[in-house]
């Protein structure tokens, strides 16, 4: 009896037609890329792809992580015999307590198994309760369900992982994340790096009016990003000269539009630089004074490439949820400021006009602001 990983990957990616090749190596290779630290070998039967470890359950947990998996299971492999599978079967039904009803579903890829699947998972169970004491069968409400696959081995399926499902990370182009230390921004790179988008980060530093506690905060939700990505790049320009200038010499209830509007400008400049192809933020419309449709469309009228916002229809509260799923959610909620809360005005405009603001705007030296931001920014590759 052999104790195996099996890994099902996403059936969008099964369906990707003469494509497959190019995604399923990619996916092969991520999932390397997450066990370096363990020993263990991968063979592939067809579309299953087998990892054999001395460490089952951290490989499983790891694997469970990598984007493009739907499903990591812990199965037992054993000879396709009676004997054989009732044997494992049993063995997996003794981890419940006594009392514990089942059944057993059998899967026959292998039609040239003399029995059928029903036949199949007569015959175990009938080996079982033979063999085994205090575990009733009950074949419409089991308490533990039993699953045999019977290829040309066969296994046991005893414990199973979701995985994240999306598209191997890399295998979609590249984005450039506005990462703030809210709560939103962090899950949606996720969502876009959960679809093979390669995401580095631009983080926004008001120093000294933001602490280095909130740009440590901000590397901390880098980090627990790269716990899916494998690597992340974060470029962190100094927003404090822009920040004063607008302050000093626009209106105040255009502040945060105008702030904004550099933002968009700086990560379309970094973007740039960094040959990554878009950019992408937190917003959702209607969440705040300045994610009115107005307030998104004014922002956009500066940038030179595709803004993703993946989490434009979503509330707050499913985003809450998706944050404390992927981890980043506690790290979000712990109190140092951003730049917004320090820079922001009693009663921003909710409808600004694109005429307006840009005249207004006009009295900056924009470009040499933008230029000054990028020039000093530091790069942080986690
Ligand atoms: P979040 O929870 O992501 O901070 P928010 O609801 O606080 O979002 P805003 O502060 O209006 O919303 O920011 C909207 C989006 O702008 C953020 O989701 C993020 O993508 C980007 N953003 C805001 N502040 C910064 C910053 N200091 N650095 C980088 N990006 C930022
Ligand atoms: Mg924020």
């Amino acid at each position: 009896m052999k104790e195996l990983i099996l890994i099902k990957y996403a059936p969008e990616i099964f369906l990707k037609g003469l494509n497959r090749k190019v995604f399923e190596d990619r996916l092969m290779t991520n999932i390397r890329a997450v066990l370096t630290k363990e020993e263990y070998t991968l063979h592939k039967d067809q579309l299953r792809w087998f990892i054999e470890t001395d460490h089952p359950q951290q490989v499983a947990a790891k694997v469970a992580k990598v984007f493009g998996v739907m499903e990591v299971h812990r199965v037992l492999e054993v000879e396709p015999t009676l004997e054989a599978m009732a044997g494992a079967l049993r063995e997996v039904l003794l981890r419940s307590p006594k009392g514990t009803s089942f059944k057993v579903v059998t899967h026959r890829a292998n039609k040239k198994f003399p029995l059928n699947s029903m036949e199949i998972s007569r015959e175990v169970g009938a080996r079982i309760l033979q063999t085994t004491e205090g575990y009733p069968v009950d074949v419409r409400q089991p308490e533990v369900t039993l699953t045999l696959e019977v290829r040309s081995m066969a296994y046991v399926y005893h414990q199973m992982l979701p995985g994240p499902n999306g598209m191997p990370y890399g295998s979609n182009g590249s984005t450039l994340l506005m990462l703030s230390g809210g709560i939103d921004s962090p899950v949606a790179g996720y969502l876009m790096a959960r679809r093979g988008v390669k995401v580095s980060g631009i983080y926004f530093h008001s120093h000294p009016y933001t602490s280095e506690r909130a740009k440590e905060k901000v590397l901390d939700l880098a980090r627990i990003l790269k716990e899916s990505t494998g690597s992340f790049r974060l470029i962190i320009p100094s927003f404090t000269e822009i920040q004063l200038a607008i302050m000093d010499q626009c209106p105040k209830d255009e502040l945060t539009i105008i702030m904004r509007r550099f933002m968009m400008r700086l990560a379309c400049a970094a973007a740039k630089k960094h040959r990554i192809q878009s950019v992408t933020t937190g917003e959702s419309v209607g969440q705040v004074a300045s994610q009115t449709m107005e307030g998104l469309i004014v922002s956009d009228a500066v940038s030179d490439r595709p803004v993703f916002r993946p989490l434009i229809a979503t509330d707050k509260t499913d985003i809450m949820a998706i944050a404390q799923r992927i981890g980043t959610y506690d790290t979000s909620i712990l109190p140092y400021e951003d730049c917004c809360t320090v820079f922001v005005p009693k009663h921003p405009k909710t409808k600004p006009r694109l005429d307006e603001v840009a005249a207004h705007e006009a009295v900056l030296d924009v470009e040499a602001l933008v230029a000054a931001a990028l020039a000093g920014a530091e790069v942080v590759d986690l």
